[in-house]
């Protein structure tokens, strides 16, 4: 139908005014939080080799077996939305020759895409920041990705309601004795595992742990947990890795079921988890990831990082009333056509000087102050003959209602910083 109205497609929204400010004081904010800790910012393509994702998240993890977003292009490659950024980051790290240029400290912003059921807090097009620390094996390194994460939060004003959690999942071998333990619990108690985790038994039991259905929730509530499988070096990195939180004066607590939805960790998995969103209550999450640039071709680069949604973060502040306000102008109101020159010169003046400024492209006196009262500007400058002449403007505070005579030369620096 030529007029039926035409829709953002399901699971997508439009980034307006308050919901813009928000998302862009998010990315303001950690990419100036991340250059303090030394992260240099990157953006890969938002599309990649479908291998890319298949290769990395790993085939059992929800987001490659059930949300991808891939389609054959012309050229009949297999192509996929980036459903999340490390995988990206790190194939960039080997396809520009970097992987030998190591550690580095890798930051990150843009849309994410997954096929997902649209909820509060959930869509098919979203937004992450992310950091990546590549090519460091020490727990120092996930303590710093951490409190950089920690860093940002506080400065959106977020972390008051939000607890830092940590676990770990130790080395391949000490995971394969863990895994060795879950099959043998869960594997008793298979008829009540719903039917994705009865699949996930032998591929993948770890994955159970994540698993977000009641029936599930009550059998992971008495599993092993991977304490007793961990070997001398796993112990070693977990250990080092809570010391350096305190170091950094990071509160934190632990929680053996984070396991985190994608196959490449190992070691370090944490969440800043908070009770605001309902089911959706982790707002930045990563862990260590060792095998991932190789996997992406590279050589073995020990690597740890974390992502968090921008909806998400953005809903926590629109909750706690920190909406950053709509910028408020100075309106520039000439008194009659005669003073337009003079207006758009003193327009354009204020605008070099930084003073965000608007003048309305036509109007009387009485119609333009009107419109500058209803669009919250913080100040009108009138210009009459007189005022011309002078070269001064009435500058009306439009908030107290005050009115006083200036000089041109001195309204820069009387408006700045406005
Ligand atoms: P969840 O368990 O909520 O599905 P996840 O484990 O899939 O999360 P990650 O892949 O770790 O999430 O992504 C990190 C963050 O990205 C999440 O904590 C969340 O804030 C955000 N995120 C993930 N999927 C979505 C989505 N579909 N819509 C909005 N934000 C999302
Ligand atoms: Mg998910």
């Amino acid at each position: 139908m030529a007029n039926s109205k035409l829709q953002p497609p399901r699971g997508t929204r439009d980034l307006l005014a308050e919901e813009f400010r928000r998302h862009h004081r998010i990315i303001k904010t950690a990419r100036r939080v991340t250059a303090l800790y030394g992260f240099e910012e990157w953006a890969t393509p938002v599309f990649e080799d479908t291998r890319v994702f298949s290769r990395g998240l790993g085939e059992t993890s929800d987001v490659v077996s059930k949300e991808m977003y891939s389609f054959d292009d012309r050229g009949g490659e297999s192509l996929t939305l980036r459903p999340e950024g490390t995988a990206g980051v790190c194939r960039a790290l080997v396809s520009n020759g970097l992987a030998q240029a190591l550690p580095r400290k890798v930051f990150y912003a843009g849309p994410m895409f997954r096929y997902e059921r649209p909820q509060a807090g959930r869509y098919r097009q979203f937004h992450q920041i992310g950091a990546e620390v590549l090519g460091a094996a020490e727990p120092l390194a996930d303590a710093e990705a951490i409190s950089c994460g920690h860093h940002i939060l506080r400065e959106l004003g977020l972390d008051a309601g939000v607890v830092l959690e940590v676990n770990t999942l130790g080395d391949a071998e000490s995971r394969a004795g863990y895994r060795a333990a879950l099959i043998a619990h869960f594997a008793a108690h298979r008829d009540a595992l719903s039917e994705d985790s009865q699949r996930r038994l032998e591929r993948n039991p770890l994955r159970i742990i994540d698993s977000k259905e009641a029936q599930d929730r009550a059998l992971v509530a008495d599993a092993p947990t991977i304490a007793p499988f961990l070997t001398a070096a796993a112990q070693a990195h977990w250990d080092a890795l809570r010391r350096h939180l305190d170091g950094f004066g990071l509160p934190w607590r632990e929680n053996p079921r984070i396991v985190r939805g994608l196959d490449y960790y190992s070691h370090t998995a944490f969440e800043f988890i908070t009770d605001r969103l309902g089911a959706q209550g982790t707002v930045l999450a990563g862990g260590r990831y060792d095998g991932l640039v190789e996997e992406m071709g590279g050589p073995p680069t020990p690597s740890v990082g974390w992502a968090a949604g921008v909806e998400r973060l953005a809903l926590l502040m629109e909750g706690a009333g920190l909406t950053p306000p709509a910028p408020r102008l100075v309106v520039v109101v000439p008194v009659s056509e005669n003073e337009q020159p003079a207006a758009l010169s003193l327009l354009q003046s204020l605008r070099e000087a930084g003073v965000a400024a608007e003048m309305a492209y036509r109007g009387n006196l009485k119609r333009r102050m009107e419109r500058a009262n209803k669009q919250g500007a913080r100040a009108a400058l009138i210009l009459g003959e007189t005022e011309v002449a002078q070269g001064v403007a009435q500058l009306r505070d439009l908030d107290a209602g005050t009115q006083e005579e200036i000089a041109w030369a001195a309204l820069p620096a009387r408006l700045a910083g406005g």
